[in-house]
């Protein structure tokens, strides 16, 4: 690509872009007035842009400091223009802008596309097309913007069919910002209708701080000089709550959160005292596809006293990365810059009372509307648990929004909360039993719930990555202690049979000799063999120690090129009751011994849904085996 901006050059979208535009035009057809929210929006932002900008230094406002947006139509050229005084483009950010998405997220956007018409238009109204939705009712878009502060010779005029490529030539423009000039497609001439066009902007952009102004329209449908502010132009968060609407509630969502989809739910509220201010938050309905960004770039927007700072996802903690709206200050300065403002002690005191709020909206959620909070659980539940790992002061708040999959439902839904596991505990049970597996199926099929399920004990089923550090930071809940069944001891606490234990140590008695001879197998691969308490069904499992680093967790440091350190050794158990292990007392050759031993203990590492050190030598021993048992049939 050539950099010359003197003369008009045409340039290709990118790859994506071309898909997006296609997809777009086909998913959003039956919602297409959401254009005019979208270029309303990209206004506003740019108008409040330059109002932040203009606080230290004046005269980008260039002596027009009455920030607007103005919408027109012109029947006879079939053209629709959004038109406002914000902070504008260069050429360079055109190109970047516009002809290239540069949002986070876009790959695993195009990652998730299935091709499935139906399914495909869900992901679109997720991913949020901005700009682009233009193209559904136009087939021609023209943007011509200048930069503020830029001389009126560095105007850009950008156009497309939305075809595959873009065109961008240099042009003279007095007045600086963005205009976007719509050229209407056959069919679209309800977008020339001044009723009709009113009606959307009240209805998507009534919330909108700024003015949106057209030209007044005589009895006969003709234009006057005169302008109109169409809405109601203030900000939304600052009127009383009795004065707004669910939809109103709901349009400023779609217009903060850049969603196409409505919230979960919001909090409104003012704090006073030394610290005043406002904040308007929502849950969304749906995950973002920048959730698992490492570098987000939306977030909360913080305003002081009605003025646009920032957005910034570090408003709030990583943990509640998903909340969307505003936090409007009354009390921090106003011309500082953003640097200054993340150390701002206010500003912590504003965070920390931000977090509370989003709390209390969850356990609100939680507490009476258990459907949505079912959703909410779904889209963000992994991201919530991060909260226990990182934010020590609300941790049992937080834990007591967590909720797990149990041995006490079929499905793999996490619908129990520790409440719910508490109120159905044993009478005599001490702790909260909780099992970490690889994935699902291991966890449901451990064979480490044998005896829990026999003796009817409730087991938390995890398998998620982040699980792993959950409960190194969860280590109680109400008082109540939470114990792995994979780790340590078996420990029952009141709940285990006396009985039962000096049985066990009789038979651990008669086992003394094999198990020394399990050991010399199996060497170093293990740190112990046991008389398994555990198993009832299956021949044998492996334990770690009590404070022993997992394979998994392993397996996730190693990935995440952390050093870490190596797993520790497991303990290996075996099941005396098992007709395979009742054999290994028998007087058997040595090598038939070895092999035994070395299947059954490859079958605990296969049982938890682990990988074999050596899978090729498992499938030869199990075949040896096979074929012994067929030649003796
Ligand atoms: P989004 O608004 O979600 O970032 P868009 O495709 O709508 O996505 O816009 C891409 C970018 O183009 C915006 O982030 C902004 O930087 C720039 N932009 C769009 N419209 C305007 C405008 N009217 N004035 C200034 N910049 C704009």
């Amino acid at each position: 690509m050539s950099t010359d901006s003197t003369s008009k050059q045409t340039i290709g979208f990118q790859a994506e872009v071309k898909q997006l535009l296609q997809l777009m035009i086909h998913s959003l057809y039956s919602n297409k007035e959401i254009f005019l929210r979208e270029l309303i929006s990209n206004a506003a932002d740019a108008a409040e842009k330059l109002r932040f900008q203009s606080l230290s230094d004046e005269t980008l406002l260039e002596g027009d400091s009455e920030l607007k947006i103005r919408v027109a139509y012109d029947k006879a050229a079939r053209t629709l223009t959004v038109s406002d005084n914000g902070i504008g483009m260069s050429r360079s950010e055109v190109i970047d802008n516009i002809g290239t998405i540069a949002r986070s997220g876009t790959r695993q956007f195009f990652e998730a596309l299935t091709g499935d018409a139906a399914k495909d238009s869900q992901l679109i109204g997720q991913f949020g097309v901005g700009f682009y939705s233009s193209f559904i009712v136009a087939d021609r878009v023209t943007l011509e913007t200048r930069k503020a502060g830029s001389p009126s010779s560095e105007g850009v005029r950008w156009e497309s069919a939305g075809e595959g490529e873009f065109t961008i030539e240099p042009i003279e423009k007095p007045g600086r910002g963005t205009s976007v000039t719509l050229h209407l497609r056959e069919g679209e001439d309800e977008f020339l209708d001044g009723f009709r066009l009113r009606q959307i902007i009240k209805k998507f952009s009534d919330h909108i701080a700024l003015p949106i102004v057209m030209k007044k329209e005589g009895q006969d449908g003709q234009k006057l000089e005169e302008e109109e502010v169409i809405n109601s132009a203030s900000a939304l968060w600052v009127r009383s709550k009795d004065e707004i609407s669910e939809q109103d509630y709901e349009e400023f969502y779609k217009h903060v959160a850049h969603d196409f989809q409505p919230p979960l739910a919001h909090v409104h509220s003012r704090v006073e005292g030394t610290n005043e201010y406002t904040l308007l938050l929502y849950i969304p309905s749906h995950a973002p596809f920048d959730l698992w960004d490492r570098e987000p770039q939306h977030g909360v927007k913080l305003y002081v006293r009605r003025v646009f700072i920032m957005e910034d996802p570090k408003l709030m903690p990583r943990y509640l990365r998903f909340v969307r709206g505003v936090i409007d200050s009354d009390s921090l300065p106003l011309n500082v810059s953003r640097e200054i403002l993340q150390e701002n002690k206010a500003l912590d005191r504003i965070r920390a009372g931000t977090v509370k709020k989003v709390l209390g909206l969850l356990e609100d959620l939680a507490r009476n509307h258990p459907e949505k909070f079912a959703t909410f659980w779904q889209a963000f539940g992994t991201v919530l648990k991060e909260g226990i790992i990182e934010d020590s002061q609300n941790r049992d708040r937080i834990a007591r929004l967590l909720r797990f999959a149990s041995t006490s439902n079929e499905s793999e839904a996490q619908n129990v909360s520790l409440d719910d596991y508490i109120s159905r505990m044993k009478d005599g049970q001490e702790k909260i039993y909780y099992l970490v597996a690889e994935n699902p199926q291991a966890a449901k099929n451990s064979p480490h719930l044998e005896i829990f399920r026999e003796k009817d004990i409730e087991v938390l089923l995890l398998w998620e990555p982040v699980d792993e550090w959950l409960v190194a930071h969860l280590t109680e809940f109400d008082g109540r202690p939470l114990q792995s069944i994979a780790k340590g001891e078996l420990d029952l606490g009141k709940l285990s049979d006396e009985g039962e234990k000096k049985a066990h140590e009789l038979v651990e008695q008669t086992f003394a000799a094999t198990i020394e001879k399990i050991k010399r197998v199996l060497g170093d691969k293990v740190a112990e063999v046991k008389l398994s308490q555990r198993l009832k069904d299956s021949p044998a499992c492996l334990v770690l120690d009590a404070y022993g680093l997992s394979r998994r967790m392993e397996s996730i440091l190693k990935s995440s090129g952390q050093p870490g350190l190596p797993a520790s050794k497991p303990i290996f158990e075996i099941n005396a009751k098992h007709a395979l292990v009742k054999q290994l007392q028998d007087e058997i050759d040595a090598s038939r011994f070895e092999d035994m031993v070395w299947l059954l203990y490859d079958q605990a590492i296969l049982a938890e849904g682990g990988q074999l050190d050596n899978p090729a030598a498992f499938v030869k021993r199990l075949n040896q085996f096979l074929q012994q048992s067929l030649g003796k049939d």
